[in-house]
């Protein structure tokens, strides 16, 4: 009986722990996977997080049961602009059966890991601003200007009812946002990169046109024979980038990132596709993403001369999804 007693006891002090290690993994307990994302149960335990600090927090309700939860420290000069931390709630969805564990359990493994979905993304920067304002407080320090954090819903799904709705807001406005911190890249070590601007997406549609033919015929500048050229040469420079990251001399997002999404091309037939026709059109499609050091004027000139060249009856068109950010 002691023996047990003394098990219990140890359990229930350790599952009561007050640590940032022991908070992090219970705020990574909450299911905010999409698309049923739990957004009330983490927002009343952050708001708990926030009062046990002294923070001041409301929740906006800008859309139905998607709600925002903002929370305040106040400078000594309110007057000054503020200081906007922000983070997500959500989280991408997670397939359990391909976890070696279960995606919101959060389990801390003896080697010091902790598994869970939305970990880095973006769970640990949403506890790690609580967890130095936690720090700073102990130390009695009173920052200068006023210091709000934001924890935002639906950000994986384009953040429609939930950052777009906020920063048009008469609440957002009246924070006086001077500076904004989001999230980032996670690191493995004690330093804390900052980016102050966003790679650049793309969207490349490449069309190759040529005469049909037989699909017995060798013949030159046949529509798919011209798109396979284009894609030999993409794959190329795909490589090119990806072996600067193999190497270690660049971060993901230093390098022109450029992935295959699609290929459209063949005859439908009834069981498939014309198995004896070389089709007249053919199309391939990328998602490309510029890093800011990048010129987007020398993609565009690659692109027209060597992905999808007029001299190879080929036209293209580029999508540009949002200006690069500098
Ligand atoms: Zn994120």
């Amino acid at each position: 009986m002691p023996i047990l007693f003394f098990f219990l006891l140890f359990f229930s002090v350790h599952s009561q722990e007050d640590t940032p290690i022991a908070r992090f993994r219970r705020y990574l307990q909450f299911n905010t996977a999409h698309p049923n994302p739990n957004y009330a149960d983490p927002i009343s335990f952050l708001v708990s997080q926030a009062n046990s600090i002294g923070l001041q927090s409301q929740t906006l309700e800008l859309t139905p049961s998607k709600p925002v939860l903002l929370l305040t420290w106040p400078g000594s000069n309110p007057s000054l602009h503020s200081v906007l931390f922000n983070s997500h709630l959500d989280s991408v969805p997670a397939e359990p059966s391909k976890w070696s564990h279960p995606p919101f359990a959060a389990t801390l493994t003896p080697d010091g890991k902790i598994y869970a979905r939305g970990a880095q993304d973006d769970k640990c920067i949403a506890m790690q601003y609580l967890e130095a304002i936690r720090n700073l407080k102990a130390r009695g320090f009173i920052p200068l200007r006023t210091v709000h954090i934001s924890y935002v819903p639906d950000e994986e799904i384009g953040g429609f009812d939930g950052s777009a709705k906020f920063v048009t807001s008469r609440e957002f406005e009246d924070l006086n946002v001077g500076f904004v911190l989001d999230e980032g890249q996670a690191s493995t070590g004690d330093e804390f990169r900052v980016f102050y601007a966003d790679r650049s997406p793309w969207g490349l549609k490449i069309k190759a046109s040529g005469a049909p033919g037989h699909g017995s015929r060798m013949y030159d500048n046949g529509a798919m024979e011209n798109l396979m050229k284009s894609v030999e040469v993409i794959t190329k420079f795909r490589e090119s980038q990806f072996d600067v990251i193999k190497a270690g001399e660049a971060m993901n997002s230093e390098v022109v990132s450029v992935n295959p999404v699609y290929l459209k091309a063949g005859i439908p037939s009834p069981s498939g596709f014309v198995m004896n026709v070389q089709p007249s059109e053919a199309e391939a499609g990328f998602d490309l993403r510029l890093p800011p050091t990048v010129d987007p004027d020398l993609i565009k000139r690659r692109i027209a001369e060597e992905w999808g060249p007029a001299r190879r009856n080929m036209t293209y068109m580029i999508i540009e999804k949002g200006p690069i950010r500098d």
